[in-house]
């Protein structure tokens, strides 16, 4: 009989149904590079969708997208219930959120019952139509003004439901990404999905979002009691590495905030300031070369008092 290493035997304890990976084969964080691109990892497209339980009945769900010319992960939530199966965000493409329904089938056989709107954009909702008819959506009035979707419970602050013996969280925790972004909270193992008010090392995305209302929204999520906090893009690492880069994602943000004060001060406009700024660490990071003027001219919009009230 072969014989089985301790690494592959920590291995086969921590993979579950089909190519399901729980947390505990993570490797530790010093051995984790810092990017959002998934080929400086090492991986390659035939790696996703990659799937990780994070919690008894807790799963994340990544696959790759292309912007550009570079990948990275959109990342989704699926809680499985014993009356049902609650899924936050989607995928970009029809095509895409058929195959995240049908790897959910092939973890459990309880039907999708409940979907979270946590991001309104295009990547995380252009598939919804994959879902089963008749799925119960949660989405912030916000976002409904976009997505019009028929029967939604709308959440403007907070909404907990039963699913079996399970609760969900829904929470709006500010104005972030989109202005309607939803968070769900799972009491049991204390995760936190943030959909795309947390972008782990991706560069602020910044086309429809609050900066400085940003900020103040993640360390509204970093007040809560969660031990695993889950991005809507880049990869979902270890418990400990999520929690640092939550806070390195926060500094990001606060970073491009003061590049664009800093050029503004020194009288710049916004479109001279957006070819002008420099962002240090950030200019490794994922999406700089795309999203990063976008970020400056958005920063000037809300310096200028024109993003409106809430
Ligand atoms: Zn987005």
């Amino acid at each position: 009989m072969r014989q089985l290493s301790l690494a592959a035997f920590v291995m086969v304890l921590a993979t579950h149904a089909s190519g399901v990976t729980g947390v505990a084969s993570e490797p530790q964080p010093a051995q984790v590079m810092r990017t959002g691109d998934p080929y400086k990892r090492g991986y390659t497209d035939a790696d996703f969708p990659r799937i990780r339980r994070l919690a008894e009945g807790a799963y994340s769900y990544e696959q790759l997208r292309s912007a550009g010319s570079e990948k990275f992960t959109t990342v989704s939530l699926f809680v499985v219930t014993t009356a049902g199966v609650l899924v936050a965000d989607g995928q970009g493409s029809v095509a895409e959120t058929e195959r995240l329904v049908a790897e959910i089938g092939k973890v459990t056989s309880q039907p999708i019952t409940h979907v979270v709107i946590g991001s309104d954009h295009g990547d995380h909702t252009a598939g919804n139509r994959a879902f089963p008819a008749g799925v119960k959506y949660f989405v912030h009035p916000t976002s409904q003004t976009i997505l019009k979707i028929p029967n939604a419970e709308l959440v403007r602050d907070r909404a907990t439901l039963r699913l079996g013996g399970t609760e969900i969280q829904v929470h709006f925790l500010g104005r972030a990404h989109t202005g309607g972004d939803l968070s769900v909270y799972l009491p049991n193992g204390k995760i936190l999905f943030m959909s795309e008010a947390y972008l782990h090392r991706i560069f602020p995305a910044m086309r429809s979002a609050y900066p400085t209302e940003w900020v103040r929204t993640i360390e509204n999520a970093q007040a809560m009691d969660a031990d695993i906090y889950v991005p809507g893009h880049g990869f979902v690492d270890s418990p400990a590495i999520l929690k640092e880069e939550l806070e390195t994602f926060r500094r990001a943000i606060v970073q491009v905030i003061a590049e664009a004060r800093r050029l503004r001060l020194a009288g710049l406009t916004a479109d001279a300031a957006a070819a002008e700024a420099k962002f240090g660490d950030l200019e490794s990071w994922t999406l700089r070369s795309s999203q990063a003027a976008t970020a400056i001219r958005r920063v000037f919009l809300e310096l200028e008092g024109k993003l409106g009230g809430k």
